[in-house]
């Protein structure tokens, strides 16, 4: 079978996003580019039944091929991989944190600078239009813009990395923040951080998690390590 390693991938990270209760039952998608098309979920096929050959191959021209109809969803996923070559992974999940501001049709706004792992200091909600229309994928892509996720109003979120695991960090993560935001709106009080104050974080992203040798020395913000004191203590 062509694909059987990403297949597999898809498959396990469905399975994983359930599991880590960032989905309801056959609910969600999961995309991955591929050379000239995609590999996608099949429609409303339980993730643990889903099996390798299951998994919809898509040209580059939006045809599918195999025996099994791709996602509903397959419009959006298409044009976002297409509008956006800096991803490679499109996730969309009814994560409960998420859909329940969506539902209020509210974007989660710098209340935590971990709403720097968007790509920016807003995570948008989008329009409301039906699941699985080409309305739904222009919403989605206007709310995505310059970002690596948006809520989808009235229905979910969209998560995009470079890879599945990168996909799954930034919905886990937005799903929190989510979960804070409905946390800060119950108590009244929140204080969002200023278009200043979120610049600094998403200049200090570019350099956090990394070694210093793939750090540009040249950044004037960036995270930083103590004193180095040698190979070994020894
Ligand atoms: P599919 O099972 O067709 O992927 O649909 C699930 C969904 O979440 C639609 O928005
Ligand atoms: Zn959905």
């Amino acid at each position: 079978m062509k694909h059987l390693a990403i297949r597999e991938d898809i498959i396990a990270t469905c399975k994983r996003m359930n599991a880590s209760g960032l989905n309801i039952g056959s609910a969600g998608n999961l995309s991955v580019r591929i050379a000239g098309g995609l590999l996608i979920t099949p429609s409303g096929i339980a993730y643990d039944t889903m099996r390798p050959e299951q998994i919809v191959e898509m040209d580059d021209e939006g045809r599918y091929y195999g025996d099994f109809v791709p996602s509903s969803e397959w419009r959006f996923h298409y044009d976002i991989l297409k509008a956006r070559p800096d991803v490679n992974v499109v996730l969309h999940s009814h994560a409960t944190n998420c859909s329940i501001l969506a539902c209020c049709r509210l974007d989660i706004p710098a209340i935590h600078y971990m709403v720097g792992v968007s790509g920016g200091n807003i995570i948008k909600c989008s329009d409301y239009a039906p699941f699985g229309t080409k309305a739904l994928s222009v919403a989605a892509l206007a709310a995505l813009e310059d970002r690596m996720a948006c809520l989808l109003g009235n229905h979910g979120v969209i998560a995009l990395g470079k890879s599945t695991a990168a996909a799954f960090n930034v919905l886990q993560e937005v799903d929190n923040l989510a979960r804070l935001y409905i946390g800060t709106l119950q108590i009244g009080k929140s204080v969002i951080l200023s278009e200043a104050d979120m610049n600094v974080v998403l200049q200090r992203f570019k350099t956090y998690g990394k070694q210093l040798k793939d750090i540009d020395p040249n950044l004037t913000e960036r995270v930083e390590p103590p004193v180095h004191g040698g190979a070994s203590r020894g």
